[in-house]
């Protein structure tokens, strides 16, 4: 990462420094030659203008005119030579070149009118090639009567211009060490923060005992990976805390029943001549026992099931109408014998993906639980609703009711309001549990309306299309 981190600052830092560099340093030389260039003919022109009217082709016997070209071609650093039409080289101020026949296209081209520049890079010389003309300057009707040729040093410009680059190589270098330097210390910074918070994190894995918290003084987003590591922490100390409640409660659920059954046994065995009618009660207690703790465990199976296969669902298409029925025959026994009313309403027939099974558990919880907690001569309604994307099942009694603050906790593992009722009713206090285990499932919800000594009610919601709620 560290290494990653560096060369990125890097490339980000050099590159663009050096291409702005470069591009400093041709815009430099373009901006000075140009100039340069345009001095230059811009001269040529009056020279040759000049020339053209004195006659100093024919004739060089003027030294004013002279001297100017001598100054001229001192200015620059150069030569300026004339030459007629002919290319018979008249002046040269190097005074090498009189007398000769000069012998390059650049004359040619400009003795047809046309300016011409060159540039001789190894030399460093810039060669200006203009027309001698005589009569209107530069318009047609003018005739070309020779070329005066300007050879001025550029040695100036290049210089300038090479120490120019001299001093981007010093000022790259020096960049490169300060972003170096600033690149490792931003690198070595961040990498430090995430290797502490790696250590933090494995000393606590090590040695946690739900205590310990990760602090970090740097950047933000090392704080929040912190953050997000505080907050895991928490909800796995928050689920194994539960876990182990989980383990306590089962625990003495399970124990409850068995130190009943062992009491019963005892004064069975230590009593030396019990009576039969003795014998038979405490039996049939011994006997109650057990079935409560076969419930226990029956729920217990149930519950675990559902978190094993949570991800195992038998989905197929089901009519929600004839399930609430049977089920509401099966539990009417029950009601029968308290004198308990069962109600079914149907607003439509109601056609569900749903796995069949897990939804006969919620259905048949919650109205075994409307009959449990319900008077004696009570009612219970189950009512069946559906719109275009879930149905909802509302079962409702006329029974005890539960108290505002209670209702929050009913759907916890093994919570019962009046432990005393709900052992006499064969509670276990895992129906609640149970059933918004296997509501959520279908991506369902349930939610509970009860007022105290009236009733209570429960709506379940859940999706008619299992597929299109679960992505
Ligand atoms: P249990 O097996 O004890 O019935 P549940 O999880 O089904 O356990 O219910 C939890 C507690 O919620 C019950 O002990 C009871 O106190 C209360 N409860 C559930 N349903 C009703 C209801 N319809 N009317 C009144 N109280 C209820």
């Amino acid at each position: 990462m560290r290494v990653h981190l560096l060369c990125a600052l890097i490339l980000v830092g050099i590159l663009p420094l050096y291409a702005g560099l470069r591009a400093m340093k041709a815009l430099y030389w373009n901006y000075s030659y140009e100039k340069r260039l345009e001095q230059i003919k811009e001269q040529g022109t009056t020279l040759a203008g000049q020339i053209a009217q004195s006659g100093y082709l024919e004739q060089q016997m003027q030294p004013e005119l002279s001297a100017r070209l001598q100054a001229a071609a001192e200015l620059y650093n150069g030569q300026i030579i004339l030459v007629n039409s002919n290319l018979l080289i008249v002046k040269d101020t190097a005074g090498r070149e009189e007398g000769k026949t000069l012998i390059s296209e650049e004359p040619i081209y400009a003795m047809r009118g046309e300016p011409q520049t060159y540039y001789d890079k190894e030399d460093r010389i810039e060669e200006v090639t203009l027309p001698i003309v005589l009569g209107l300057n530069g318009e047609n009707g003018g005739q070309v009567i020779g070329a005066i040729v300007i050879k001025a040093s550029m040695a100036d410009i290049v210089e300038a211009q090479e120490l120019f680059e001299e001093n981007i190589v010093v000022l790259m270098i020096g960049a490169t060490i300060l972003l170096l330097v600033t690149a490792l210390f931003v690198s070595g910074g961040m990498t430090k923060s995430l290797r502490k918070l790696s250590g933090r994190i494995e000393y606590i894995t090590e040695t946690y005992d739900g205590t310990q918290i990760i602090e970090t003084e740097s950047y933000l987003e090392v704080e929040q990976i912190a953050e997000a590591f505080r907050r895991m922490m928490e909800k796995i100390t928050a689920t194994e805390n539960s876990r182990q409640e989980f383990v306590s409660n089962v625990s003495h659920e399970l124990k409850t029943p068995l130190t009943a059954i062992k009491v019963l046994s005892d004064s069975l065995l230590l009593e030396p001549d019990v009576p039969i009618e003795m014998y038979q009660e405490f039996i049939a207690d011994i006997n109650s026992e057990i079935d409560r703790e076969a419930k226990i465990v029956n729920d217990l199976l149930s519950l675990v099931k559902l978190d094993k296969t949570s991800g195992e669902m038998h989905i197929a298409e089901v009519n929600i109408n004839e399930l609430l029925e049977i089920i509401m025959k099966r539990l009417k026994p029950l009601a029968l014998k308290r004198g308990i009313e069962m109600v079914f309403e149907s607003y439509r027939t109601v056609l569900a993906e749903i796995d069949e099974v897990k939804m006969s558990l919620v259905f048949s919880n919650l109205i075994e639980n409307a009959i449990k907690y319900n008077r004696d001569g009570g009612r219970v309604t189950a009512s069946l609703n559906a719109d275009h994307k879930y149905f909802y099942v509302k079962i409702e009694d006329t029974g005890i009711g539960i108290p505002e603050e209670e209702q929050g906790f009913i759907f916890e593992r093994f919570y019962r309001i009046d432990k005393a009722r709900s052992r006499e009713t064969g509670g276990t206090g895992l129906g609640l549990s149970i059933t918004k285990s296997a509501v959520q499932m279908h991506k369902g919800s349930i939610k509970v309306q009860s007022v105290p000594g009236v009733g209570s009610v429960f709506t379940v919601r859940v999706p008619l299309n299992f597929v299109l709620t679960v992505q």
